[in-house]
């Protein structure tokens, strides 16, 4: 079943309530500066998860 990611809006066939428990704390909080009205339980997609590491702890933005 295909679910919405709701940081990039794409359709993805991952679980985003998952990959976001599995993602890294500081993960999470720099996807939450970016997305204020995001909650965590609506997960993400690996790809925004993957966006946001690169960013980095301090988010060098
Ligand atoms: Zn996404």
């Amino acid at each position: 079943m295909r679910k919405e990611c709701p940081i990039c809006k794409k359709s993805v066939e991952e679980d985003v309530s998952k990959i976001c428990q599995d993602a890294e704390d500081w993960i999470i909080k720099a996807i939450r500066r970016s997305h204020p009205d995001w909650v965590e339980k609506n997960g993400t997609c690996s790809k925004c998860v993957d966006y946001y590491k690169k960013q980095g702890p301090s988010g060098c933005k």
